[in-house]
């Protein structure tokens, strides 16, 4: 036989035996046996060179090192999901969900994994790349470790599509986790807190085969494409299970709420038996034209919903309560606990939220406490045990001044939260201020840290975000940890920040409730920075989505004289404060003041082009037909009963051609 179908046929056979074992836990050859033939095909490989293959059985032991993981965008964005606790919650969900499509809704109930997301891209059958979450929009290219986890297949079997995602989860199953941490402890080291944390941080190593020696599983369970002919959410994992992805057997397809919850009671008793953590359960409508109709929040699909298990609790003793001041000034209470484990973590800090949840919960040094785990990564308490209560405890006096910059706290009327008022000079806020402004999501400024900004703001180097234009490579040099290398990038990060665009920069700001998407929709209502200066609280309330507490916050940040020198000088340095004149080109106000609803499968442009383009236009999109709508673009497929009550209400409908001669 010729070398290179020798080392062909190797490979094939290898694959199939990682199959059996890892995706099916069912091999069919010995370990040993198995150990041979892969040095047999090392051995061709490293003797003939010229046929090398990136996916070869081989490589799963890693050696390759990444020192930056590249940023990547998704294509499809990858959504976090709505969370339930009850029977009532369920039942709203349904009833939203009964209002938006037609038909019958069926449900895929699957196991919630709880590990690390992972988008896999393939090509010709071939793993192309794997990219974590990040934050929905970007993530990390981690395709070097990703190929190193065994069960994650490198080729695919069957009938697969030319190109697709596939989503899933990076677990590290207890058996393996509880081996490593054995392991470390053998050798003096800490071991690891919990298998979830585990396996994110095993994805972002630098040595691969330091990943490669992590038992990592990755379960599947969304294939994401174009044309791709699977009609329900059962079909998609059936699919993935067909071309050789790991798809565990547990979904199942179920027609009420009621069937629901009985999938989750027998979880929720189950579970423990399972060889990897799971935190609930994800119930998904099981149509996905459906699933299209109902589409996306800011957030999460319309059409899946999590149910959280139970949270577990323990009791523990509450030390002492400090107080954090974040970068507004709002003022937490932390409660500092003796150590307890809880979960599969040890916890030893709690939110304590504010004021009125330590009166409410009258909790007090000394307590003895319950703390519970539920989908957030902090621990809140829940109660006090009052019988263990030191008699001569007293009640809990707040502080009244900010344990930073012992300013006297307020608090407005109305808010929970104590604030220390000091904006000018308390560290914290101008600290945080600056952290907030170079974040991954505002300023993304390589080569520039939390602990540097705080190192910068200490040193007396910056006192603002505006003062990092001034920066200059030599202030920054004689730092602690930082070198002429370093230094260099943290001038260039920041230089290259000015090209950010202005609606990230206007959520840079920091302004109070000017998060993410309300940044957005402002800059793209306003244009520039000196429009919305000049906006009333009357207009500003009157952009869609902005509500009186937000364009009092914006009309107050701007009132402030300091906060206008800030933006000037930001304009003077050449940072982005108004749109592109490119990006204005694409957009135009034809469809403005008018709203639209969009049903049905289109032949020209997708559904989410259909969408992008009316609102580039200025217009709104809404998903429910209502007396507001001012047209329902139709395409094939439109549903019945929106038919039915566009009909009712008089609400014209058009066609995809004809909406398409609105906007030229
Ligand atoms: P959360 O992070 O709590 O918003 O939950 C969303 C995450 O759950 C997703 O990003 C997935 O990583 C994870 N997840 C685990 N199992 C599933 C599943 N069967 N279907 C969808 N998402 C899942
Ligand atoms: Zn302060």
């Amino acid at each position: 036989m010729k070398v290179e179908e020798k080392i062909k046929q190797l490979r094939q056979e290898l694959r199939e035996h990682n199959y059996n074992y890892y995706t099916l836990d069912a091999p069919v050859i010995s370990d040993y046996e198995f150990d041979m033939r892969l040095k047999d095909l090392q051995k061709l490989e490293e003797e003939y060179p010229e046929f090398y293959d990136a996916n070869s059985p081989t490589l799963r032991v890693g050696g390759q090192i990444t020192k930056n993981f590249e940023t990547v965008v998704h294509e499809h964005r990858m959504y976090s999901l709505d969370n339930s606790y009850s029977k009532e919650d369920l039942e709203d969900w349904e009833k939203r969900i009964k209002k938006l499509v037609d038909g019958e809704v069926n449900y895929t109930c699957e196991l919630k994994y709880d590990g690390a997301s992972i988008s896999l891209t393939y090509v010709d059958g071939e793993l192309a790349r794997a990219v974590t979450r990040g934050d929905g929009i970007q993530g990390d290219n981690v395709t070097t470790n990703v190929k190193t986890i065994k069960s994650v297949p490198l080729k695919l079997k069957g009938d697969f599509p030319q190109k697709f995602d596939i989503r899933g989860e990076i677990v590290l199953p207890y058996e393996g986790f509880a081996k490593m941490n054995q392991e470390r402890i053998l050798a003096g080291e800490e071991p690891y807190a919990n298998p979830r944390n585990t396996a994110s941080g095993s994805l972002k190593l630098q040595d691969s085969s330091e990943t490669a020696k992590r038992p990592l599983d990755c379960l599947l369970y969304s294939i994401q494409g174009d044309r791709l002919g699977i009609q329900t959410q059962y079909e998609n994992l059936e699919k993935a299970r067909a071309w050789g992805f790991k798809v565990p057997s547990e979904s199942k397809l179920v027609n009420t709420i009621d069937d629901v919850l009985q999938y989750v009671a027998y979880w929720d008793e189950h579970r423990h038996n399972l060889p990897y953590e799971t935190d609930g359960i994800v119930i998904k409508v099981n149509d996905l034209q459906q699933q299209e109709e109902l589409g996306f929040t800011a957030k999460a699909p319309r059409w899946a919903m999590a149910y959280k298990f139970k949270a577990e609790q323990a009791s523990t003793v509450l030390e002492e309560i400090t107080y954090q001041v974040g970068r507004t000034g709002a003022i937490t209470p932390v409660a500092n606990l003796q150590p307890v484990s809880l979960a599969g973590t040890t916890v030893k800090r709690a939110s304590l939220h504010n004021a009125d949840q330590i009166e409410k919960l009258d909790i007090r040094e000394g307590d003895t406490v319950y703390v519970e785990k539920g989908g957030e990564i902090i621990p809140k308490i829940v109660g006090v045990d009052f019988q263990n209560r030191n008699q001569e405890s007293t009640p809990t006096d707040y502080i009244s001044e900010c344990p930073e910059c012992h300013t006297s706290l307020i608090r407005k009327e109305g808010e929970a939260q104590h604030y220390c008022p000091n904006y000018k000079g308390c560290p914290p806020q101008i600290i945080g201020r600056i952290q907030h402004y170079i974040s991954r999501k505002a300023m993304d400024i390589e080569g520039l840290g939390g602990e540097t900004v705080a190192l910068l703001v200490n040193e007396g180097l910056i006192a603002n975000y505006a003062d990092l234009y001034e920066l200059k490579k030599e202030q920054v040099v004689p730092l602690e940890r930082m070198a002429e290398k370093s230094a260099e990038n943290l001038v260039l990060g920041i230089e290259k920040s000015k090209e950010i665009p202005f609606e990230r920069v206007l959520f840079a700001l920091g302004i109070r409730y000017v998060g993410e998407t309300v940044a957005k929709k402002l800059a793209k209502h306003y244009k520039t920075i000196d429009a919305i200066v000049e906006a009333t609280e009357e207009e500003l309330v009157n952009v869609d989505e902005i509500g009186i507490k937000i364009a009092q916050s914006v009309q107050e940040f701007f009132t402030s004289e300091e906060n206008k020198a800030l933006v000037n000088r930001l304009k003077e340095y050449g940072v982005q404060l108004e749109i592109s004149a490119e990006k204005l080109a694409n957009q135009t106000d034809t469809l403005q003041g008018q709203t639209f609803v969009v049903s049905g499968v289109f032949e020209k442009v997708s559904r989410t082009e259909l969408k992008k383009l009316i609102e580039d236009n200025g217009g709104k999109v809404s998903s429910s037909i209502s007396s507001k709508t001012s047209y329902v673009v139709a395409g094939d497929k439109m549903g019945p009963s929106k038919l039915e009550k566009a009909n009712k209400l008089g609400v014209s409908i058009i066609s995809e051609d004809e909406f398409l001669t609105k906007i030229v």
